[in-house]
């Protein structure tokens, strides 16, 4: 790790850090899991200079902390991030996202005439596919496959 990197890690108090998100990624993330309504400090970094993907983008919310469920939904856009957790300016765990088998709540089916949109009782529920690399979620209802960047758009 350079220096560069640890007082990028490093420049909050308490609070989590994700690292390593895909650059152009870090706004749908901070939308999609409403961490603005958290109220909390968060500092947003774009096109930082990256040796393993030559640019990311980095996120710093004081004070949070992510649940698993909402690390395991982080990992569907950014597979290869690392999400930090940071004690008195010291980072005490660092943890390694993966791919969970289903997500669900979070997203809409794009699919207007899925039943999801007629019945209330029927919650969102996809499976996670990797196709290669390729994020791809499967409805469980209506059992069409879509894109992540699809359904993460539909509302
Ligand atoms: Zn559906």
């Amino acid at each position: 790790m350079t220096a560069k990197t640890q007082l990028q890690v490093e420049a909050i108090r308490n609070g989590t850090v994700i690292d390593h998100i895909p650059a152009g990624q870090a706004l749908k993330i901070l939308k999609l899991f409403h961490f603005l309504d958290t109220h909390q400090a968060i500092t947003v970094g774009f096109n930082l200079p990256s040796k393993a993907f030559g640019h990311k983008d980095l996120i710093k919310i004081e004070n949070a902390s992510l649940t698993e469920d909402q690390a395991n939904q982080l990992a569907i856009f950014a597979p290869d991030a690392t999400v930090n957790i940071i004690q008195e300016f010291k980072v005490v765990e660092k943890r390694k996202l993966c791919l969970p088998e289903r997500i669900k709540h979070i997203f809409s089916c794009p699919n207007s005439n899925c039943i999801t949109h007629a019945d209330a009782t029927a919650e969102s529920n996809f499976q996670v596919l990797n196709q290669n690399g390729r994020i791809r979620l499967k409805c469980r209802y209506c059992e069409k496959v879509f894109d992540k960047a699809i359904v993460a758009s539909y509302k």
